[in-house]
């Protein structure tokens, strides 16, 4: 039962671990956008396991790859030859622009970013690397400095060099959507607070967990520009932003006009199998030619499978344009629901990565961080789970499985709106 799970978390499982809910629920089985729990009851679920089942829970296709590899193989390390982890690498690659044509596999996406930010150090020879204030990158000891969020810091020493620039929010930021002046105080950054030169700039292209925050226009092509005048290399984390989720686009970065020097993934790359990537150019790899570097579960051939499978249904099921198109709708409908509630302050995102920010006020924008619980809880009541984020606990993350439907999305906003006159 639910109660002895939570006996069971309470004693043998870390004190750090959380719920979103008042009452937690118990989830037991999945089926592409459904989550069902342990009395049978029916959820929609428009948080994908924290954005990470990607094509759908237990999709068919997937579940045929894992358990056809299972059989065969399950571990060996790159110490021997696989052709899994071979083909993944160029299936991948091959859906990547430019010369991001290398891959190191990894099992997280702190992982993932931790390799990054070693390339960047080992190919620049520079130390030091540039951030954004309510970025999240991952909770390794490496990638935990790289957090704009206090939330996610523990009290200790994380690294030195790492600098957080002000985040070009066009929400809460000073300069509304106004790209090049948030630009300008990373020049102030770099030039003040660095040596001038650089490692690199570490950046979702949609900031995830702190509250689907999109960077305001023409920031990413003038900040890679500096960066890269400084000596150093541009990293784009893609660990909630990739395989088509923000519609149009396999890639966020894609949406911004830029070609990151290092790509990182994670999250929705195995469905929710433990995966992640860091892809970066020939160039770039080559740092590592001379030294040994290895990671035991990297790639392994149940993962690569899986992997492999996502790329073919997000293929296959044109995911991108369906992304992009029950995004959209999905928008429309949200943005009617704030015509008609004032504590919605903002609507925001694209594709299947949306964003619904709750305020007292709108002029203020005081977070509504109760309100905000209190919906998140109705709406679970109702049937619709979603996740929450954002530095003050105050933005919905809508971000479903890809299989999500437009009648997935008109259900999910007569429930927050039934939710939101509960109030
Ligand atoms: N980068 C981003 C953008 C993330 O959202 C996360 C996880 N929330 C990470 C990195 C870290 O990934 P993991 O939890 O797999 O280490």
């Amino acid at each position: 039962s639910a109660e002895e799970v939570i006996a069971l978390r309470k004693q043998y499982l870390s004190p750090s671990l959380f719920w979103h809910f008042k009452k937690p629920v118990m989830i037991v089985e999945g089926k592409m956008q459904y989550l069902f729990d342990e009395k049978g009851r029916r959820y929609l679920d428009a948080f994908a396991g924290i954005v990470t089942v990607s094509v759908g829970h237990c999709h068919p296709a997937v579940n045929e790859a894992i358990n056809k590899q299972n059989a065969l193989l399950q571990h060996t390390t790159t110490i021997y030859l696989n052709n899994q982890i071979a083909e993944y690498a160029k299936e991948l690659t091959d859906r990547m622009p430019g010369n991001l044509k290398v891959v190191y596999f990894v099992n997280s996406g702190s992982e993932a970013n931790d390799m990054a930010i070693m390339l960047a150090r080992l190919y620049t020879g520079n130390w030091d690397m540039l951030c954004l204030r309510n970025a999240y990158h991952g909770m390794s000891i490496g990638t935990m400095g790289t957090c704009g969020q206090h939330t996610w810091k523990q009290p200790m020493p994380q690294g030195f060099g790492y600098h957080h620039a002000l985040n070009p929010d066009p929400y809460r930021g000073p300069y509304g959507d106004d790209g090049a002046r948030y630009a300008a105080d990373m020049a102030d950054l770099i030039s003040g607070a660095t040596p001038g030169r650089v490692a690199g700039f570490i950046a979702e292209t949609i900031q995830g967990v702190g509250g689907t925050v999109p960077l305001a226009t023409g920031y990413l092509p003038a900040v890679y520009k500096m960066v890269r005048e400084a000596g150093g290399v541009c990293i784009a984390d893609e660990v909630q932003t990739g395989f088509g989720r923000t519609g149009g686009h396999y890639w966020g970065f894609q949406r911004q006009g830029v070609i990151p020097d290092i790509v990182t993934m994670a999250k929705g790359i195995g469905n929710g199998l433990p995966l992640a990537a860091v892809v970066t150019t020939p160039e770039i790899a080559a740092s590592m030619a001379s030294r040994l570097h290895f990671n035991t579960y990297g790639g392994n051939p149940v993962c690569s499978a899986a992997g492999r499978a996502v790329l073919r249904v997000v293929d296959k099921e044109h995911r991108q344009a369906h992304c992009a198109a029950v995004g959209e709708h999905l928008l429309r409908r949200l943005r009617g629901l704030q015509a008609k509630h004032d504590i919605i302050g903002d609507v925001r995102g694209t594709g299947l990565m949306l964003g619904v920010e709750l305020v007292k006020n709108r002029t203020t924008k005081e977070p509504a961080k109760a309100e905000t619980a209190a919906v998140m809880e109705s709406m679970k009541d109702m049937g619709v789970l979603m996740g929450k984020g954002g530095l003050h606990g105050n933005v919905f993350r809508i971000k479903p499985p890809m299989c999500f439907s437009h009648q997935d999305a008109d259900f999910l906003v007569d429930v927050m709106d039934a939710a939101l006159c509960k109030l």
